[in-house]
């Protein structure tokens, strides 16, 4: 019968030392006699109960020390003890007065030599080490669980040839299995071909050559959903040795919301450029209007200065000349219309204002402009005051606004030790919305203030000067204004107002 223990009278005196030297490690001894129900307690089992070496011992003493529970299941092992041969137990002692401590029991049936059960037999000893251990590595667990619950990254720990061990409550959301279903299975399933072949392979040749191609880098890869969709993700692997075996951690993220994102950003960006071109070109056109304009005058004026000398003229061509430099005049005329047209054209461009929200705009426009600003060292406050946030306005237009501000800023801030972008905007007293960029950066000269809004006026080695002219123009056919000033910091602010679209939808 397994368990069962008889006892070894032939040598008394060995087994006594055997005992003390046992006690001497703290383990205490107990012997029950089934009959009787006495209960016998050596002087370290008394010393683990916090009991007097003097004060007798009962089964019933015992048990009082128990809490409900505990006693419960005490009794009733001892009750089965006489099936099962064995007994051990794990209990809290003193738990209602103090903080307790733990003990755990074991004993043996012993039997008489007829194989009567006589007594049970056995040791006491103190496991509160192992059991604050215990309870410090559930807690310990219980955290990591709560983290891995949480965090929007996905989280798989394979072993060494590619079986998943753990997966994460991000992973199951991610790749619509339940733990327990991708437990046990190949991870190559939650890759689309060709990888998913082939990752048995990447992992073998691991073994032999620990060469690492992802290990510790980090990729963008493929990932494949339960439905067999598939996703762009994010992958990196740690890799861990627990008893010298190794097991894999992937740390997945989803990247679809982030392309998304990036394409959106990107259409934008187009978007942003196609008009930029367009408003470039109507500035250009203006500004060659403008600078042809005399040019053409005079042209125009020669010709009807010299037509009316050629008209006391005998020369037999000279009525062939004189309709020669009327066209001539006409085209100088039609030229400078043209040019005019075109600016007409291109400024008034294809402007669709709806409502829109501010912040919204000014979020996406950072996006865009602000891209790197980081890197940079940038800090960017945004101060929205969300009661002056719909505005009537060409979302493009205004976001090119936007964008040329921030670029503008970044630029200023180069050199400057204290980089900050702020943005915030502001009721005006009629029906605007006045927006205001400030930055810390170099600032402007007076001369430059005066010209800023000048076309083609830069003083940047590369910069073509259309930016903040363009950007006036763009405010003004909102019937808005824009203007520049020194901040405190000596850097610059740029204002601007937009009309309000309070009451529309
Ligand atoms: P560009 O940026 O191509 O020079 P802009 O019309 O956008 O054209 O700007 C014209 C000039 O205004 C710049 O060259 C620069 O001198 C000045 N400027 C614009 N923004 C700022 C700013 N935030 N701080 C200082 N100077 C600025």
């Amino acid at each position: 019968m397994p368990g069962t223990i008889r006892p070894s009278p032939e040598d008394p005196i060995r087994n006594e030392h055997l005992r003390l030297r046992i006690e001497g490690f703290g383990v205490g001894t107990w012997d029950l006699d089934l009959t009787t129900q006495k209960l016998e307690w050596s002087d370290t089992a008394k010393s683990l109960f916090g009991i007097a070496r003097d004060q007798p011992v009962t089964y019933g003493l015992f048990l009082s020390l128990l809490e409900p529970v505990d006693r419960e299941r005490t009794e009733h092992a001892i009750r089965r003890v006489t099936e099962t041969g064995n007994f051990d137990v794990s209990f809290k002692i003193g738990g209602s007065t103090g903080s307790g401590h733990w003990i755990r029991a074991r004993g043996g049936l012993v039997r008489d030599d007829a194989g009567v059960p006589r007594h049970v037999s056995g040791i006491v000893l103190d496991i509160d080490e192992e059991k604050q251990l215990e309870d410090a590595l559930r807690t310990r667990e219980s955290h990591l669980r709560s983290i891995l619950d949480t965090a929007p990254d996905a989280m798989i720990v394979i072993n060494g040839y590619g079986i998943v061990q753990f997966f994460s409550t991000a992973a199951e959301r991610m790749f619509g299995y339940a733990e327990q279903e991708a437990i046990g299975t190949n991870v190559s399933e939650l890759m689309p071909m060709p990888d998913r072949a082939r990752h048995d392979g990447y992992l073998a040749r691991y073994r032999t050559t620990g060469e690492r191609h992802i290990i510790g880098i980090g990729r963008i890869v493929t990932g494949k959903r339960r439905d067999g969709t598939t996703f762009p993700m994010h992958l990196s692997i740690g890799e861990m040795q627990s008893n010298g075996v190794p097991y894999f951690t992937g740390f997945v993220r989803d990247l679809t919301e982030h392309q998304q994102t990036q394409a959106r950003l990107h259409e934008l960006q187009s978007e942003l450029v196609h008009i930029s071109r367009l408003t470039a070109m109507g500035e250009m056109a203006s500004a060659l209007a403008h600078e042809l304009n005399q040019p053409l005058a005079a042209i125009g004026n020669y010709m009807k200065g010299s037509r009316r000398l050629l008209a006391d003229s005998a020369d037999p061509n000279a009525p062939k000349i004189e309709s020669a430099m009327d066209r001539a005049a006409e085209q100088a005329l039609r030229a400078g219309q043209i040019i005019r047209r075109l600016r007409d054209f291109v400024s008034r461009g294809e402007s669709e204002k709806r409502v829109e929200s501010l912040s919204k705009l000014i979020e996406e426009a950072g996006a865009l402009g602000l891209a790197g600003a980081r890197e940079q060292n940038i800090q960017l406050r945004f101060n929205l005051n969300p009661e002056f946030d719909l505005v009537l306005v060409d979302r493009v237009q205004i976001q090119q606004v936007l964008v040329n501000l921030f670029r503008n800023a970044l630029e200023a801030m180069a050199q400057s030790p204290r980089r900050e972008l702020n943005v915030s905007n502001a009721g005006d007293a009629g029906d605007m919305i006045e927006v205001a960029v400030s930055d810390t950066g170099s600032g402007f000269h007076d001369d430059v203030k005066s010209n800023l809004f000048q076309t083609f006026f830069t003083t940047k080695e590369t910069g073509m000067g259309v930016g903040l002219s363009i950007s006036r123009s763009i405010i003004e056919a909102h019937g808005g204004r824009m203007w520049a000033e020194t901040n405190a910091s000596g850097g610059a602010t740029f204002r601007f107002t937009l009309p309000v679209a309070a009451g529309e939808s």
